[in-house]
C-alpha cells in the first residue's frame, strides 16, 4: 500500500540550498518535508570553500557558530599554479559583519575557510531536523505529478513508494544528474564537457592560509586547507581530455579515470606536486558530472529551484555554495511573504527570480569567461606570464567573482 503525507512544502534534495529553503520556511511555521536519496554524511565532489560574505547568513540560520568551529584556517591568500609557476597575492577582505546588538560592527570573518560537505552538510540538515523539518532520507524523488492546486512528489525507498503533497514543490537536487524529474536535464555527451574530481589528503605542505587556482591542459581546479588538517583538492577536466589520459602510452590497460587525474595534476602544476609530496590519500577520488553552467529558470511549471538546480557557475571561481546557501535563503523569503494559492506562487516566483538574476548573474558569466579562457589551448603559459608579471589580477579575480558581496539584507 502506498502512504500519504501532507505539508506545505516539499523540497527535494538536503544540499545547501535545500536546507536552507527548509529550515528558514520551518522557522516561519510551515510544514516542511525535504527528500534526500543519499545517506549522509556523505563527501562530494566539491572544493569546500566558502566566502566569508554568507557567515551573516549562517548566523542568522544559527550555524555559524559550529561552521567556525569545524571549518579550516581563513583563507587570506588566493595563487594561481600552473606549470612550474606558482604566484600569490593577498585574497580581498570581505565587508565587515552586520552590526552587533550594540550597534558596533563585528570585524570577525573577513576571509573565507574550507569545510568538508560530509560535515557541513549535516550541520544544516541537523539545524533543519531541529526546526521541526520532516526528513525522508534515503528516499529518491522519482516524479511530480500536479492536479490543480495539489502536487504530489513520488518518493522510493528500496521497494516502498509514499506519496508527499503539499502546493509548494522546491527542485534542490543539483545539475549534474539526469533524472526524471521535469526539473531534472538531460544528457550530455560533448568532448567538452567538464568531469568534476575531488580528493581530500593529509600532511600536505600548502600555506594553510592561500588557496591557489590550478590550471593545466584540459581544466582547471584549486586546492585549499579545510579542517582537521585535511586539504581539499578538486578539479573539473575535459571529457576528451580524460579520455586521452586514461590510455597509458605503455601498457594495454587504461588507468582509471583518478589515477589519470591525480598524475595529469601532479605532472602539469608544480606546486601540486609539491604540496602533495608527503601527503597521504584521506579516501578515494571521487567523480560527478558532466557538470552544467549555466542560468535556468527559477520557477517553472508550478516548480520552484535553488542551488544548482537555478543556475550554476563554472567552479573556477568556487561560489557554488554561496549561490545554493543564498539563492535558498531569497526563495524562502519571498515565499514566506506570498500571499497563498497558485497566484502566489506566481508572484514569488516572479520576484525570487528577478532577485536571483540581480544577484548572481554577473558572477555566472564571469565564471564561463575565466573558464573559457583556462581552458584555450595553450592559456596556461600565458595566464602564468600575466599573472607573474601582475600578482594584482587575482586578487581582483577573486573580487569579481562576487567573494566579497554582501546578501541582501544582511548589509
Ligand atoms: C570540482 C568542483 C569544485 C567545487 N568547489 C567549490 C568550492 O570550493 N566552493 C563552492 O562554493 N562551490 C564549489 N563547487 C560547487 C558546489 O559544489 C555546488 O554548487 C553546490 O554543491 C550546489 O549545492 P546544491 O544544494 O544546489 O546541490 P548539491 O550540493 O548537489 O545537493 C543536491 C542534493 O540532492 C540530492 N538529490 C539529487 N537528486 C535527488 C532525488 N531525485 N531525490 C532526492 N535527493 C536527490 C543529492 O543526493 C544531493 O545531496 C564545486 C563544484 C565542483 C564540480
Amino acid at each position: 500500500m502506498t502512504r500519504l503525507s501532507t505539508h506545505d512544502a516539499i523540497i527535494i534534495g538536503a544540499g545547501p540550498a535545500g536546507t536552507t529553503v527548509a529550515l528558514t520556511l520551518a522557522r516561519r511555521g510551515w510544514a516542511v518535508a525535504i527528500v534526500e536519496k543519499s545517506v549522509f554524511p556523505r563527501r562530494k565532489v566539491c572544493g569546500e570553500f566558502l566566502s566569508a560574505s554568507n557567515l551573516a547568513l549562517l548566523d542568522q540560520l544559527e550555524i555559524a557558530d559550529a561552521w567556525r568551529a569545524n571549518a579550516g584556517p581563513e583563507i587570506r591568500r588566493v595563487g594561481l599554479f600552473s606549470g612550474e609557476t606558482c604566484v600569490e597575492a593577498p585574497m580581498p577582505r570581505s565587508k565587515d559583519g552586520p552590526p552587533a546588538k550594540d550597534g558596533r560592527r563585528e570585524k570577525k570573518d573577513g576571509f573565507g575557510r574550507a569545510l568538508g560537505r560530509d560535515i557541513f552538510d549535516c550541520l544544516l540538515l541537523q539545524a533543519a531536523r531541529s526546526a521541526g523539518v520532516e526528513i525522508f532520507q534515503p528516499c529518491r524523488a522519482v516524479a511530480i505529478d500536479q492536479d490543480g492546486e495539489a502536487q504530489w512528489v513520488r518518493i522510493q525507498a528500496g521497494n516502498e513508494t509514499m506519496m508527499l503533497r503539499a502546493p509548494v514543490i522546491v527542485a534542490a537536487h543539483g545539475s549534474w544528474e539526469p533524472g526524471p524529474l521535469p526539473s531534472q536535464l538531460g544528457k550530455t555527451n560533448r568532448p567538452s564537457d567538464l568531469f568534476g574530481f575531488k580528493a581530500h589528503f593529509t600532511g600536505s605542505s600548502l600555506a594553510p592560509d592561500l588557496m591557489p587556482l590550478l590550471v593545466f591542459p584540459g581544466g582547471y581546479g584549486g586546492m585549499v586547507s579545510a579542517d582537521h588538517g585535511r586539504l581539499s583538492i578538486s578539479c573539473c577536466i575535459r571529457r576528451d581530455m580524460l579520455a586521452r589520459l586514461r590510455k597509458h602510452p605503455r601498457q594495454q590497460s587504461h588507468l582509471s579515470a583518478a589515477e589519470a587525474v591525480s598524475r595529469h595534476l601532479m605532472e602539469s602544476c608544480w606546486g601540486v606536486r609539491d604540496a602533495l609530496e608527503s601527503a597521504d590519500a584521506d579516501g578515494p577520488w571521487l567523480a560527478a558530472g558532466p557538470i552544467r553552467p549555466g542560468i535556468r529558470s527559477c520557477y517553472e511549471r508550478d516548480i520552484f529551484r535553488v542551488g544548482n538546480a537555478a543556475g550554476e557557475s563554472h567552479p573556477v571561481i568556487a561560489e557554488g555554495i554561496s549561490m545554493a546557501l543564498q539563492s535558498g535563503w531569497l526563495l524562502a523569503c519571498e515565499l514566506a511573504c506570498a500571499p497563498g494559492g497558485c497566484a502566489g506562487r506566481e508572484i514569488a516566483g516572479r520576484r525570487y527570480e528577478a532577485a536571483w538574476k540581480s544577484l548572481f548573474s554577473t558572477r555566472v558569466y564571469a565564471a564561463a569567461a575565466l573558464a573559457g579562457i583556462a581552458l584555450s589551448p595553450g592559456s596556461a603559459t600565458w595566464m602564468a606570464a600575466i599573472v607573474r608579471n601582475f600578482p594584482q589580477a587575482l586578487t581582483l579575480g577573486a573580487q569579481l567573482s562576487g567573494k566579497t558581496k554582501p546578501v541582501p539584507g544582511f548589509v
